[in-house]
């Protein structure tokens, strides 16, 4: 077999250079551990960007894929299958929605909300043809399409790529004068994270998403809540909108509906929005395949049974607590909600998740100077003693 140093020889050599990984290969994984093919083990404190909320591997999810591998993986949406019906049954459920659309990446659901809306601002709120407008905040990491990456407001995610898609207004985040002052007649949705996890875990004032939430409803806005990365129990609460009680009248998930194990996004809203879709006007070939959709229920079920949710509260809230009381010269800030942490530095955090991964520990920088802590939230407390031990040692300057 062939070690680390071929391995990634090999991909750098073959593919296209649009990430910048730590240089660790892993070649299995179990739980929070992963495990290069020289043997060493590491915790994994990413959970591939939340993804990985279950853990790798979870034993009910993994069952759930091999039985359905050995039913049916593929149909197309030319035909029913069925696990589809289940599926939209438990997310629907879920989220309290009328109604589910299943896609595959998360950007192919963003990207699904924002036609859901723009078809709403016409057919519903009689909006002037194509004149919509959907309002987004700075900072925002939605996706990579070049629609998305139009409203994006980091230059290095648009340099090159456009022409760019008209419509969107881009405010501050958490500044609620400027929404107000963004509506206007045309305006059809208000697009935005509940915690932004790409800007770097920033956590609005409170107050910003009730009150955003009611400027919109008082000006037949939509309210639109990408929790791809914060849902199902990453922030401590199964939907990060719930932090302020605020029931978002669009969902766009992703990342861990497919428990860590198959790539399955949706869009959830009632019938009055999603109601706008008819057959040609949207669609996938794997969106919605019976593998998926068997996933995505086991996945459903692990969050529900294991209370993800609530553990990634109490975990989340010692392991912050243990981080405030670390003492070190480089950091500004510790902040966040559940297991989803930001440590911000005076300085690029890179050069501290490669310290970290030394000890034994894989973690990401977000935004050059911020180190996101977002284990799997099914860790438990001795292992997160285990990387408090090292996280302190390598942030007190060791
Ligand atoms: N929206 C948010 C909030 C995200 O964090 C991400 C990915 O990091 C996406 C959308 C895009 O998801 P995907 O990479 O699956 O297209």
């Amino acid at each position: 077999m062939s070690n680390s140093n071929q391995i990634i020889k090999q991909t750098e050599r073959f593919g296209a250079h649009n990430y910048h990984p730590l240089p660790i290969v892993i070649s299995r994984a179990e739980g929070v551990w992963v495990e290069d093919p020289e043997g060493h083990r590491y915790m994994d404190m990413l959970s591939a960007y939340s993804a990985l909320n279950h853990g790798h591997r979870h034993p009910t999810i993994i069952g759930a894929l091999k039985a359905q591998a050995d039913l049916v993986t593929l149909t197309s949406r030319a035909f029913h299958n069925n696990q589809l019906g289940i599926f939209y049954e438990k997310l629907s459920t879920l989220t309290g929605k009328d109604m589910i659309l299943p896609m595959n990446t998360g950007a192919e659901a963003v990207e699904t909300a924002l036609k859901a809306v723009r078809r709403w601002a016409y057919q519903v709120k009689q909006v002037p043809a194509n004149q919509a407008e959907i309002i987004v905040c700075e900072g925002n990491f939605h996706g990579r399409t070049i629609t998305i990456t139009s409203f994006s407001s980091s230059e290095e995610y648009k340099e090159g790529f456009g022409p760019f898609t008209p419509g969107y207004k881009i405010i501050p985040y958490g500044d609620l004068e400027a929404l107000k002052n963004a509506i206007t007649a045309n305006t059809a949705a208000f697009l935005v994270e509940p915690i932004q996890g790409e800007a770097g875990i920033l956590i609005p004032k409170e107050g910003f998403l009730k009150e955003a939430y009611r400027l919109c409803k008082d000006n037949n806005v939509l309210f639109v809540a990408d929790e791809i990365q914060t849902g199902f129990g990453r922030t401590g609460k199964r939907f990060a909108c719930e932090w302020e009680s605020v029931t978002p009248d669009v969902y766009i998930l992703g990342k861990a509906l497919g428990g860590g194990v198959f790539p399955i996004s949706a869009v959830a809203a009632n019938e009055d929005i999603l109601g706008v879709f008819n057959p040609g006007s949207h669609g996938s070939t794997f969106g919605g395949n019976p593998l998926g959709c068997a996933v995505a229920i086991a996945a459903l079920r692990v969050l529900e049974e294991e209370k993800l949710a609530e553990r990634s509260l109490e975990l989340g809230n010692y392991f912050l607590d243990q981080l405030h009381l670390i003492e070190s010269p480089h950091v500004i800030e510790v902040r966040g909600r559940g297991l989803f942490i930001g440590v911000e530095l005076n300085e690029p955090a890179r050069p501290f998740c490669e310290r970290l991964k030394e000890l034994g520990i894989l973690c990401k920088e977000t935004h050059e100077t911020t180190i996101r802590f977002a284990p799997p939230l099914t860790i438990t407390k001795e292992q997160l003693d285990w990387a408090l031990e090292r996280i302190q040692h390598i942030l007190e300057g060791g």
